[in-house]
């Protein structure tokens, strides 16, 4: 399989993904995805994606939570 992004060579790779959705975030860690050599572009399979889509529902517990700090480019105090 060839990256559809730029033709590089894809390899099996684990990788963090990240869901962001307005006031939500969360990183999924050890998502087996096919990652482009050339561009960097990750692939996941379907059934890798409907998975993901589950952990964005909120069906699983996090395997532990980190504290995010906020900052604002204009208002930094
Ligand atoms: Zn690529």
């Amino acid at each position: 399989m060839k990256c559809v992004f730029c033709g590089g060579k894809l390899k099996k790779e684990n990788v963090t993904f990240t869901y962001e959705d307005e006031d939500k975030y969360l990183f999924v860690e050890d998502v087996p995805a096919e990652v482009c050599t050339s561009c960097g572009e990750k692939t996941y399979s379907p059934s890798v994606t409907d998975d993901l889509l589950r952990f964005a529902r909120n069906e699983f517990q996090p395997a532990r939570t980190i504290e995010v700090p906020i900052f604002n480019f204009v208002e930094r105090v």
